[in-house]
């Protein structure tokens, strides 16, 4: 493999040597942790490589593959998703490069499809996702990227081999969305929380990414009403407002709620009893 500098970690150097180096590559694998950059950096550099069809090192970079890969407009590359927001990744676009899998390759021994962000499908397009991964046609790589996989259904996770970059994974949770539930939180009314948080009842993949999301924020809320300084949670402006206004008590109360909600839907439990569960404890927790 010629990672070109853009992979350093010697750990990882090795772990995709060993899945890509070779001519039997897997049918699908995750990218999780680093940045939305580096992951796509990535995610691009296994595209090549998997359709060069340079002798030695791969990608070689000058082979005709390589080259109208890295000018994006390879016939057998197609890269789709990457803003990340909160279910911008539609059904319809996974529905379509479903079809596209069973086309033969135009020019390279196979077809690549790289899939970022892939935090930002529903269940319905992670789903259907499913089902080209359960049954791959032959000579199709799907290259997927998430900020941590515990976004994606355990079904879809179970299918991909996963690669970690170096550095802490960071939350896919939609920063306004996290706003607005914090801020319904302690709202006068309920009807606010109980709006905001419909749909993740329906969607258990956004489910867990908010919940990934609400844990981070009422953490750093804590951490900042104790005298601490760090953020980790994607809505650090939302943290500093909950810790000027609650209680140290109400925070941790919060926190507990979030993260007790977070080990059920690991669990699978059933998704609108757990949110109207987390709904309640929560306005509790905010005194409301
Ligand atoms: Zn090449």
């Amino acid at each position: 493999m010629n990672f070109g500098g853009l992979v350093k970690d010697g750990k990882l150097q090795r772990q995709l040597t060993a899945a890509f180096g070779g001519d039997r590559l897997p049918n699908a694998a995750l990218l999780e942790g680093g940045t939305a950059e580096e992951r796509r950096g990535t995610a691009l550099l296994l595209a090549r490589a998997a359709l060069c069809s340079g002798a030695g090192e791969r990608p070689c970079g000058v082979c005709p593959n390589c080259v109208k890969a890295l000018a994006g407009s390879h016939p057998d590359l197609r890269v789709e998703g990457g803003s990340g927001a909160a279910r911008s990744f539609h059904v319809d676009v996974i529905r379509s490069v479903r079809s596209d899998a069973f086309i033969k390759p135009n020019e390279a021994a196979r077809r690549v499809f790289v899939l970022l962000e892939t935090q930002a499908m529903s269940e319905q397009a992670q789903n259907a996702l499913l089902k080209v991964l359960e049954e791959p046609p032959a000579g199709v790589l799907f290259l997927l990227t998430a900020p941590s996989a515990s976004a994606l259904l355990p079904t879809v996770r179970s299918r991909v081999q996963s690669f970690r970059l170096p550095g802490e994974a960071p939350c896919g949770a939609d920063p306004e969305l996290l706003a607005q539930i914090a801020r319904a939180v302690s709202a006068p009314g309920e009807a606010e929380l109980l709006f905001l948080t419909a749909p993740l009842c329906r969607d258990r993949a956004l489910l867990r990414t908010v919940l990934q999301g609400l844990c981070l924020l009422f953490r750093d809320a804590c951490v900042l009403r104790a005298g601490g300084g760090s953020c980790r949670s994607p809505a650090p402006e939302e943290a500093r407002r909950l810790s000027r206004e609650l209680t140290r008590e109400s925070l941790a109360r919060l926190l507990d709620a979030a993260n007790r909600a977070a080990e059920q839907a690991e669990r699978n439990a059933n998704s609108a009893l757990l949110v109207t569960a987390l709904c309640a404890s929560l306005r509790q927790a905010a005194g409301r």
